[in-house]
């Protein structure tokens, strides 16, 4: 989507800072982090939010879920003491960029219930 700050990031026409990329979708560091570690990750192709997935999508969410967000972790190191994986959606969720994105928070206790 063209008007898309997060594609646009996948696609390396702004910068960030990468931690990983592989065909389907790419990490990077949160502009504003909100915790030690704070790893943004997203798929490439645009899909809006959550509710915006559909069954074509399953290899994708599955993809991320499963391959990425655990190495990652694993790789920035707060595997052990535990993460904290976050897709905020809609205007109540929290949602400030319409592009679905897993935030991976870690390196400090997290509290709940969230704000
Ligand atoms: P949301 O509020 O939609 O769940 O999360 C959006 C996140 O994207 C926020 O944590 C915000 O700091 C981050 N963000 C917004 N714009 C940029 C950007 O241009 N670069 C990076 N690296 N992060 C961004
Ligand atoms: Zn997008």
């Amino acid at each position: 989507m063209s008007d898309c700050i997060f594609c646009k990031i996948a696609a390396k026409e702004i910068p960030s800072s990468l931690v990983y990329e592989d065909d389907v979708c790419v990490a990077f560091k949160d502009l504003e982090p909100q915790a030690p570690v704070h790893v943004l990750v997203i798929p490439k192709k645009h899909v809006e939010s959550v509710l915006a997935l559909t069954e074509n999508d399953k290899a994708l969410v599955s993809h991320i879920l499963v391959d990425v967000i655990p190495k990652l972790a694993k790789s920035l190191g707060v595997a052990e003491k535990g993460f904290r994986v976050v897709a905020n959606t809609g205007a109540e969720g929290g949602q400030s960029v319409k592009h679905l994105h897993f935030h991976l928070l870690g390196g400090r206790s997290m509290q709940w219930p969230p704000g």
